[in-house]
């Protein structure tokens, strides 16, 4: 029996869930992200439905997480969650042992636009600028220079094999080209955390190997904490652990 203190993921009952505060100290010295008891219930009155039912996982840094589950399990919804572009209806997530609740504005900005990255299933490309400008957008946004955007936006292209594209419209690359895009402008502000929504769900098999092994290996050389959430359990299973997410729990699926 391995001692909790030495798994990356400590699933916990949710007995103690109320002394946990927002605010007040997380479950695990060191994890990079955390959720203590996060619910979350959609509608209201009759058509309510509960997504997530008391999860509770934390997560050191360094690892490499795969979330599996059906459609309609909840997994974007815990991901949303976890970036704080959605708000659980109870429970809250930890970031470096901090609530994100109770982040202030700046706090809250700089977590969304710095520390995580996040790639989602369409890749969400601005089709009319090039693969370069598209991985810059963020730097711009931030009030970068153009030209100092461009070449650290160049250097992630060839990063993730698109030395040759830099200048192609993304709405011309292909739709493996345009996730390697997409992964490239998620790293660009180097993201301790990298959360990942079915990234090569829209590929075919082989482009879907590859893009994930692209993921893996930037994962390691960038010494990212990363969480992934697919239905393809093969690419899961390449993953450090795998958590199975159904009926509103999430579960270690044991190798
Ligand atoms: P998955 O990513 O595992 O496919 P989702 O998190 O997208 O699952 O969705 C989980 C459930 O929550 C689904 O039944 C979905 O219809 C519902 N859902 C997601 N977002 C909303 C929303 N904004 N309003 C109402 N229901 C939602």
């Amino acid at each position: 029996m391995v001692p909790p203190e030495n798994l990356s993921i400590t699933m916990t009952a949710e007995t103690t869930a109320s002394a946990i505060t927002p605010g007040s100290a997380a479950l695990h010295a060191g994890a990079l992200i955390e959720t203590r008891d996060l619910r979350k219930t959609y509608g209201a009155g009759g058509a309510e439905i509960t997504v997530l039912s008391g999860v509770t996982v934390s997560v050191e840094p360094g690892k490499l997480i795969a979330v599996v589950g059906p459609s309609g399990a909840g997994k974007s919804t815990f991901l949303h969650l976890l970036a704080a572009l959605d708000t659980p209806t109870s429970g809250t997530v930890y970031f470096e042992g901090k609530a994100i609740d109770s982040f202030q504005e700046n706090e809250l900005a700089n977590y969304r636009n710095r520390s995580l990255g996040f790639v989602w299933q369409r890749h969400h490309l601005l089709a009319d600028f090039t693969a370069a400008e598209n991985v810059a957008m963020p730097l711009l946004m931030r009030g970068a220079g153009y030209d100092e955007a461009l070449e650290t936006s160049e250097r992630w292209l060839r990063e993730v094999g698109l030395g040759e594209r830099v200048r192609q419209r993304a709405g011309e690359l292909s739709g493996g080209e345009q996730q390697r895009v997409a992964i490239a402008r998620a790293l660009v502000q180097k993201p301790a955390l990298l959360l990942a929504d079915e990234p090569t769900g829209d590929l075919d098999e082989r482009n879907a190997m590859a893009v994930f092994e692209l993921m893996q290996r930037l994962h390691r050389e960038h010494q990212l904490t990363s969480i992934l959430a697919t239905h393809n359990t093969i690419l899961a299973g390449r993953a450090d652990r795998v958590l199975q997410l159904e009926h509103g729990k999430l579960r270690p699926v044991e190798a």
